[in-house]
């Protein structure tokens, strides 16, 4: 039964955000309500910008189109897969283009391929270490004497519960070479992190858990299986990016098979067209355009200050729950009047930027069409370069640029390198076309290349991000009614923040 009603009617429920983790909220509180035979709950998703999905977003480029954002999500992670089943959108869903399958490294001496099978931080298949030109000799043997030389190490602490840096982490299993040319570039191509602060616990689970587990990596990925618990899998959408070279598929618990990884076929904008329209058909109120200012507890819940567009006068109303599916920074703030503790907590989960440079070129400018490139090239740090990684977008996925096209993405910024997302458009485009000119040859430059800049999108797990999460979490505990969803907590991947939504509706619905 609801909690606490409003005027004895069944609960009113606030989501201020309409990214996919408020989406997600509305549609967990309509499923929960369904599966319980209750009567639906008065849901009102609130989203500030005029259009729904937060980051996802999706753009008409020529006669095809370009993901601004996220591109596609892992089916390692069930939610993602179980929101698209109940919205009816599972057939909409394409895999990776295996043909294309692949990725590159940048070097000293151009583009490497990545070795196949290697897994984010734990080589699987030893031969394509040992053929890849990547790494020298040395640094093989190095990276192959890794149960012993971890043994040896004084620092070595085994069944340590601290937290620890990706950087420190990495350089004391596989050594510095190993670090600087292919686990950095890996790591940092999908966090745009700082590897110095990264924190393996919260970013990196599982490999932390391996080390506790069983010291060595390369040990326990001799006798590990494949499967993880839901819960330890913040970074399974990471780890599944190289296991991705290596052509694995995964199985849902229907038995279905799917790629590892999926997107809509007609983009993520479509995706959330869906799930907006089924929540609409759902009875949830949908107000685009709307920011909610204030929060006041009331006797029975919240009230709420909230105004629509920036001329007209605020509306305040009374609710039994809300979620505040925002940024953690914009959840401080709404918060700041209400608990400090809470807010403070929220405030210091730092962000980071990202620029984007969207590229469309003929393919004849490249060697082999553009056959070899593979879904994309990641750029070590240790090289210098302003340019973090490019996806080739349409060596991904089907149906988005014309064959003869190829439509890239070039990523700067990140925590590392905040001022180059400042940059003007002109000079982030020259720098996309000339940095990937250094290790990919290419002829004529883009027909057309667009910029999108995320301020402030990427939450920034850092060491002790976990305990940090705890301690909100006893501080929300204190808050009847309210819940907090979003990339800030539990994971960054659009599954985890789907999974957040969900672990918020069943917080407010007790
Ligand atoms: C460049 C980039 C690439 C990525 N690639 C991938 C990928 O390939 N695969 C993957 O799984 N994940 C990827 N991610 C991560 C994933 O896309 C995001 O973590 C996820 O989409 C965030 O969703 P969200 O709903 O938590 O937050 P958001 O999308 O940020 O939504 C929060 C919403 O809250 C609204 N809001 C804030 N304050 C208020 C207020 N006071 N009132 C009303 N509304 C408010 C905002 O306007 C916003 O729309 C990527 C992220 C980035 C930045």
């Amino acid at each position: 039964m609801p909690a606490h009603s409003l005027n004895g009617t069944h609960d009113k429920i606030l989501v201020v955000g309409g990214g996919i983790s408020g989406l997600a909220t509305a549609v967990r509180l309509v499923i929960r309500a369904q599966e319980r035979n209750q009567p639906r709950p008065n849901v009102v998703v609130c989203e500030s910008n005029s259009t729904w999905g937060g980051v996802l977003q999706t753009q008409p480029l020529h006669d095809g189109f370009v993901e601004l954002c996220a591109d596609m999500f892992t089916t390692k992670l069930p939610w993602a897969l179980q929101l698209c089943e109940a919205i009816g959108f599972l057939d909409q869903l394409i895999p990776t283009n295996e043909q294309r399958r692949g990725a590159l490294v940048a070097t000293r001496h151009g583009a490497a391929p990545i070795p196949a099978g290697f897994s984010l931080l734990v080589p699987q298949r030893w031969d394509s270490i040992w053929k890849s030109t990547i790494l020298s000799r040395r640094a093989k043997i190095r990276m192959r004497l890794e149960p012993w030389v971890l043994k040896l190490r004084r620092h070595f602490r085994p069944g340590s519960t601290t937290d620890e840096s990706f950087q420190s982490f990495a350089v004391r299993h596989w050594g510095q070479e190993a670090y600087d040319w292919l686990i950095q570039p890996l790591v940092s191509g999908i966090f745009t992190a700082d590897p110095a602060k990264l924190s393996m616990d919260a970013a990196l689970t599982e490999f932390a858990d391996l080390e506790r587990q069983s010291g060595s990596l390369l040990r326990s990925s001799k006798h590990r299986t494949h499967e993880r618990s839901a819960d330890d899998s913040s970074t399974a959408q990471l780890q599944d990016a190289l296991a991705a070279t290596a052509g694995t598929k995964s199985i849902d618990s229907s038995g279905v098979r799917y790629g590892l990884f999926l997107t809509p076929r007609d983009g993520m904008s479509r995706w959330i067209d869906a799930i907006t329209i089924w929540l609409q058909n759902h009875g949830v109120v949908l107000e685009s355009g709307t920011t909610v200012n204030r929060l006041v507890g009331s006797t029975n819940g919240w009230s709420v200050v909230r105004r629509r567009g920036s001329s007209s006068v605020p509306i305040t109303e009374d609710f039994n729950s809300v979620v505040l599916a925002t940024p953690a920074y914009a959840a401080a703030k709404l918060l700041q009047n209400l608990d400090a503790d809470l807010a403070t907590s929220l405030e210091q989960i730092e962000y980071a930027s990202a620029a984007i440079v969207v590229s469309r070129f003929h393919r004849n400018q490249f060697a082999d069409n553009g056959e070899q490139l593979g879904f994309g090239l990641v750029v070590p740090t240790i090289l210098d370069s302003p340019l973090i990684a490019t996806s080739f977008a349409s060596q991904k996925f089907p149906g988005r640029c014309a064959s003869s096209d190829l439509l890239t993405r070039s990523f700067f910024g990140g925590a590392l390198n905040p001022d180059h997302v400042e940059w003007d458009d002109q000079r982030l485009i020259e720098s996309s076309v000339r940095e990937l000119r250094r290790w990919i040859p290419f002829t004529a430059d883009p027909i057309e290349s667009h910029v999108v800049r995320w301020r402030r999108a990427m939450p920034q797990y850092h060491v002790g991000h976990r305990q940090r999460i705890e301690r909100i979490k006893h501080f929300v505990a204190r808050h009847k009614g309210l819940a907090l969803a979003g990339n800030a907590y539990a994971g960054v991947g659009i599954p985890q923040c789907i999974k957040s939504g969900w672990d918020a509706a069943d917080q407010v619905l007790g």
